[in-house]
């Protein structure tokens, strides 16, 4: 029962300035987000030591009565946070991350060696989505299924729909997967559905990036069109790293048994217990309020940053993420994520359409979900964006002088902690 900073001094001490990162530096990751204190306290309870192999009152083991009542209510909330009809749509939210929620997906939906179509990893898609490259077939779905990416229109930055109908005619795939990791719009669920129907495929939302701002109705529903629907839960909807998984109906067996035992064996039960406690939040009014407001300090940066002249992927966004191409100003999103990191922010460099190599992106993305959940709203996203205005600068002055003794003490000076923050132990 002693206290970690007794049993492991080192590991409290990396915590503690993980806390110090996260509490002073200004987190723009689009996948990221800060999971409130109620969903952390459940994610770390006693609930982990217990194993529950199977489904509510079908377990492998026994003294399963309270994780029963568990993961129903986590799955009655889940259902209730997206509109959904109990009638009409099963839900798993055992899979432990999104990568292998899709994994059991697609081990629901096709066989091995089938063929699907995703939207490609340059153009915003996800690793899960079918990846591979020229050299390597690099990701399972890739390795046990043949793939196919479709693209964006390089002009717009949009979806290719057109283009995707006519490939999917000639390549006839098993599976189409809508949804993506670095796409700034919304989706045309109804489009993707006629192709995937002309095809006798199926069609599958991964929703991981904007499960939140769908739950509070401010993105178009996937399940409308949609076969299956997949989401983490810890990128717009402030929650633990653990997805769920929802289904139509009549193949929720087929989804049930390919989490488990195909692809998992027994739940996190932790980590159920904080996706129930966060979908509980989800369910306030105030959750609709934070969506807005997400949505609105993304289009603020977006706004601030193109009138600053740079070029943003489709022009803007209408979510929580920003694309920002650095291309035509010269730089690579290394370079910049490199110099933010020095500066306390937080983004990551990211591949843009068109790139000649997914290894030297072209771009970073940028997401508001963290920072709205700090309470900042337009006036200090405007302030956000001229920091990062300043960072895109300082690279490209840096660029210049690479090797230079400009360069070493920008370095120095940035990595060296300034009097006056917040030590870790106050945080
Ligand atoms: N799907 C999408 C669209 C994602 O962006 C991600 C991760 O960022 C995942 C799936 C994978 O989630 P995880 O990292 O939890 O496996």
């Amino acid at each position: 029962y002693a206290p970690l900073a007794e049993i492991d001094p080192e590991v409290k001490n990396i915590i503690d300035k993980e806390t110090w990162r996260q509490f002073t530096g200004l987190e723009l990751i689009a996948s990221e987000n800060l999971t409130s204190r109620a969903a952390m306290e459940a994610n770390g309870s006693i609930l982990t030591n217990k194993y529950s192999e199977g489904l509510p009152n079908a377990r492998y083991y026994g003294g399963n009565e309270y994780v029963d009542e568990l993961e129903i209510l986590c799955r009655k909330r889940a259902l209730e946070a997206f509109n959904l009809d109990p009638a009409k749509w099963g839900v798993n939210v055992q899979p432990y991350s999104g990568s292998t929620a899709n994994f059991a997906a697609l081990t629901a939906l096709i066989q091995p060696q089938d063929r699907l179509m995703g939207l490609g990893l340059p153009d915003g898609g996800h690793l899960t989505h079918g990846y591979y490259t020229a050299k390597k077939k690099m990701t399972a779905s890739s390795i046990y299924f043949q793939s196919l990416p479709y693209a964006i229109v390089p002009d717009t930055g949009i979806i290719d729909y057109a283009k995707l109908e006519a490939s999917a005619k000639i390549y006839k795939p098993r599976l189409v997967i809508c949804g993506a990791s670095a796409y700034p719009r919304d989706w045309d669920y109804a489009a993707l559905k006629k192709i995937a129907n002309q095809e006798g495929a199926w069609l599958m939302a991964d929703i991981a990036h904007t499960s939140g701002l769908i739950a509070a109705q401010e993105l178009k529903s996937p399940f409308d069109h949609c076969d299956v629907v997949t989401t983490t839960t810890h990128k717009t909807s402030p929650l633990v790293p653990v997805p769920d998984l929802e289904n139509a109906k009549d193949l929720e067996k087929r989804v049930n048994d390919a989490v488990f035992p195909a692809c998992q064996g027994g739940p996190h039960n932790n980590t159920i217990a904080a996706i129930a406690t966060a979908l509980k939040q989800v369910a306030q009014p105030e959750w609709k309020a934070y969506a807005k407001q997400v949505i609105s300090n993304a289009r603020t940066l977006a706004d601030a940053l193109v009138s600053h002249g740079y070029k943003l992927q489709t022009g803007g966004t209408d979510n929580h993420l920003v694309l920002w191409d650095l291309r035509p100003i010269g730089l690579t999103g290394s370079k910049v994520e490199k110099v933010c990191d020095l500066m306390g922010i937080t983004i990551n460099k990211n591949a843009v359409s068109g790139d000649a190599s997914a290894q030297v992106p072209g771009g970073i993305r940028l997401g508001t979900s963290a920072l709205t959940s700090r309470d900042m709203c337009e006036e200090d996203i405007k302030q956000v964006a001229e920091f990062l205005h300043r960072a895109v600068q300082i690279s490209l002055t840096l660029q210049k002088e690479a090797g230079s003794k400009l360069l070493k003490d920008f370095v120095r000076v940035a990595s060296t902690p300034q009097e006056g923050l917040v030590g870790h132990q106050q945080v």
